[in-house]
């Protein structure tokens, strides 16, 4: 019998692998290779500890990370303000994630590329069943498979916040144009847009919104969501200094987006990390820092667990409940700090306590 196979090879499940190893212990890897979504995420400088702990603070290079140069927004009022909170880096998530795929690979740790299907769960092990029929058997699965979490069942219903959803579109800049390695808030009645540096000259921009809201049609009709960043001040001013004209070719992509909160991570057997214990709304642009962190609390916790210690298990979970209500209360706040459309439903489902 295995002792730890871990769900998923996104950050958390990464993080979690190598922390593992570094420990000593040898973990299973199930995770399909698969193409990673880049989001244009922002990396949080708070990821720079989980980051060095593991030993791969070099990974962020030009290739795949750009300091960030701050945060820009125009949120409760019609004037653009720059942000005082630190930042972080933009990164190439897709790139970045290979390069640490590539060192778990070089360190050794195997990996079934099948997907998980379900979990059974008895009191001695985990039958982890995959989608090509066989199954593992392991004493402890660390369940990092995102959003989806493969783990979520009776025991653990996830509670969900509200349906937002990213639309959005990654434009590559001319070899000419200067762009800030900044990023760009825009509260707007149906949400807000977001605009962010991408390392290899491009550019994220999409609106968060809740899938109800956003006109019908829109998926197979870009020229709506054009016409919606038009609308904006500071985006479309943005974009035109860039040289972007929002109905240019580029894909439009969906991802979904809303707070899906759990109140247990740590059960019987099998543990939860990353978006597969929480998913937070990605204005706090927190998600990879706590991935990666709740990748190495989980793997301490899983190594205390194998020596009857739950000591580590009981601390990572206060720990990471605690942090989810300290983020919803700061996402109250940020959301109530916006009175400009006290009409409209996306405004108005953000009012008052979240959790
Ligand atoms: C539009 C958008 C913008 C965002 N912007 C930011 C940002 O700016 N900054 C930030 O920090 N965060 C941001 N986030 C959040 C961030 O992307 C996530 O929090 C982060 O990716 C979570 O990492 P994870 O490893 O937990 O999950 P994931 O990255 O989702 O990885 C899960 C992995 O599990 C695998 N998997 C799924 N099901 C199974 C299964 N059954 N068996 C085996 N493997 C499975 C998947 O293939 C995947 O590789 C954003 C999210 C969205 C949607």
């Amino acid at each position: 019998m295995r002792q730890v196979v871990v769900l998923g090879a996104g950050m958390a499940g990464m993080a979690c692998a190598r922390s593992l190893l570094q420990r000593g212990y040898r973990p299973l890897l199930v995770a399909p290779r698969g193409d990673v979504a880049n989001h244009g995420e922002t990396l949080s400088f708070h990821a720079s500890s989980s980051l060095e702990t593991l030993g791969w603070l070099g990974l962020l290079d030009e290739e795949t990370a750009l300091a960030s140069q701050g945060r820009y927004s125009v949120w409760g009022g019609s004037a653009l303000r720059r942000a005082e909170a630190a930042s972080g880096w933009h990164i190439d998530r897709r790139r970045l994630e290979l390069r640490m795929s590539a060192a778990l690979e070089a360190d050794g740790v195997e990996r079934s590329v099948e997907r998980a299907r379900r979990l059974s769960r008895s009191p001695a092990q985990v039958a982890v069943e995959l989608t090509d029929g066989s199954s593992i058997a392991t004493e402890f699965v660390v369940d990092c498979s995102g959003r989806s979490a493969i783990s979520s069942g009776a025991g653990a219903a996830p509670r969900r916040l509200h349906k937002m959803v990213a639309a959005f579109r990654i434009f590559r800049l001319d070899d000419d144009v200067e762009a800030a390695a900044a990023t760009l808030v825009e509260a707007v009645a149906t949400g807000w847009w977001y605009m962010a540096l991408m390392p290899g000259r491009r550019i994220m921009v999409g609106l968060f919104s809740d899938s109800d809201l956003l006109p019908a049609g829109i998926r197979n009709d870009v020229t709506l969501w054009a016409d919606m960043v038009s609308r904006t001040t500071a985006m479309s001013r943005r974009l035109s200094s860039l040289g972007l004209d929002p109905v240019m070719a580029a894909d439009l992509h969906f991802a979904p987006a809303s707070t899906v909160t759990a109140s247990r991570l740590v059960e019987p057997r099998i543990l939860r990390a990353g978006d597969a214990a929480s998913a937070l709304d990605p204005l706090g642009a927190n998600g990879l820092a706590t991935a990666l962190w709740s990748g190495i609390q989980a793997a301490e916790s899983v190594a205390g667990l194998l020596v009857r210690d739950d000591t580590a298990a009981l601390r990572y979970e206060r720990h990471f409940l605690e942090g989810i209500a300290s983020h919803l209360a700061t996402q109250t706040a940020l959301y109530a700090s916006e009175q400009r459309f006290p009409d409209m439903p996306f405004w108005q489902r953000r009012r008052g306590p979240m959790l």
